[in-house]
Order: structure tokens, then sequence, then C-alpha cells
């Protein structure tokens, strides 16, 4: 196994790597797709629940309610392809270097995903179901197991599997996140052979245990649980059965 990648800021990213905006800043295409983006802003397909909004005007009916601006948290801004270009734009002109990390549900849209290629260096998906009707179910999307294959093979196809310095830093690749839940809802066998067949058995992934019922799931008896022991180390079982051995949090 691995040791787990740091993919906090470095100061200094490895020597010979680029950060993958930089080409798109140097023939203008950077700009480019700020514009585009924008666009997309207004008829908004930024993930595949296309709620279609125009949301520079408003967030109402849109399911993120977030408009023209990103949230920012206490680091970086989070959902949004246009403010992720717009901030790499501004930060890439005024000596950002550094690789960038792109956190996301998995439930991407192929026109998010085509305006962010060649932009992000490494993509961090879930994938937190293999079965669309009970990613329904608990989370109310519609299709979530099709489109998220989709936008993890497009990740792939991007930026490949993830690549680590000589210190252990991650600084371009795909890094797969999957939270375990109890009684086999999150579809964890689907979900790594789909990995270890369809992606690569080199995918970096994050097999993760820490589910806990909070909110409302204590009272959704198949989800008022933690993980147990067992369960967990099945799925570590199974993932290693697959060939996918660079894995964090094992
Ligand atoms: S949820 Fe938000 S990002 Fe997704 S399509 Fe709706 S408005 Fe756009």
């Amino acid at each position: 196994m691995l040791s787990n990648p740091a993919t906090k800021p470095a100061q200094k990213a490895h020597a010979g790597f680029q950060a993958a905006y930089l080409a798109l800043l140097e023939s203008g295409e950077l700009e480019q797709r700020v514009r585009i983006a924008r666009r997309h802003l207004q008829d908004c397909d930024l993930c595949a629940r296309y709620c279609r909004v125009d949301r520079i005007r408003t967030v109402q009916g849109a399911v993120c309610r977030i408009g023209e601006r990103a949230v920012v948290y206490s680091y970086g801004p989070h959902h949004g392809e246009e403010d992720v270009l717009e901030a790499t734009l501004i930060a890439a002109h005024q000596g950002l270097r550094l690789p960038l990390v792109y956190n996301t549900g998995g439930f991407d849209s192929p026109e998010a995903l085509a305006l962010l290629d060649g932009v992000i260096d490494i993509y961090m998906p879930d994938m937190k179901y293999g079965d669309s009707a009970i990613a329904h179910r608990y989370s109310h999307v519609r299709n979530y197991w099709e489109v998220n294959q989709a936008a993890v093979r497009e990740m792939h196809r991007q930026v490949g599997d993830l690549q680590l310095d000589k210190n252990g830093l991650a600084y371009r690749g795909l890094w797969v996140r999957h939270l375990v839940l109890p009684n086999g809802l999150a579809g964890t066998g689907k979900v790594l052979e789909f990995i270890a067949r369809e992606i690569s058995t080199g995918t970096y992934l994050n097999l993760m245990d820490q589910y806990y019922p909070c909110y409302r799931a204590g009272g959704i008896p198949e989800l008022s649980r933690p993980v147990s022991a067992a369960e967990y180390q099945e799925a570590l079982a199974v993932a290693l059965r697959l060939g996918l051995t660079r894995q964090s949090g094992a």
C-alpha cells in the first residue's frame, strides 16, 4: 500500500511539473473557456441535474441553490466550474503554478468536464452508489450510476492514474473516493469492479469507513448504524482481489 499522498498546496510543485492550465493560459484558451462557462451558467447544465436555470439572475430552480458566485468555505472555491475557471485565470495571471485539485461528488455533466479538460490536474470524484435506484431512493438523483461511470471514465481519460513525486505529493491524475455504507447499500463490489475492469487497476482509491447515521438517517433502519468492521474488511478484501492495491485509509 502507498501512504496517503498529500494534495494540500505545496510551496513548490516537483521539478519538471507544469500545471495543466498553464498551456491553456498561454494559448488564450483559458479566457475563452471562462466566456463559454458563463453561457453554460445562464442555462445551467453544469451537473447532471440539468436544471437549465439562469444562475446569473436567480437561484430559483437551481437544486444546488448556488447562483453566479461560488460558495467559498475555509479553502478555495467550491461548486461551480465557471468560478473555478475564472479564479484560475486570475490566479494564473498573478503567478499561480500549483496543480489544481477538483473535488467532486462525481455527478458532473459531460458539458462541465469538457470545460475543465486541460485545466484540472487532479480529479477527486466520489463514487457513492453502484445502483441508480438506490441513489435515487437516498439522494434523490436520477441515473447516478450511469452519470458517475461516464464522469469517472472522462476524468481518467483526461488525467490518467494518479502520479506522485518523490516526496509522495500527488501532482496529476485520478483519485477515487468511495464511502462504504451498511448493508451493502453503496454497491461497493460493483463500484470496485467497474474501477478495476473499466478504469485501471492503477487507480488510487480512498475506501472510507466513516459513515455515521446523522440527521434523518437514524429513521431509515438500513442506514441507522455505522459500517461494521467486517463490512469494511470485506470491502478492502474485494479491492485487493481485484488488484486495486493503491489505497489510502486502508
Ligand atoms: S444543481 Fe446547480 S450546477 Fe447542477 S444543473 Fe442545477 S443549477 Fe446547475
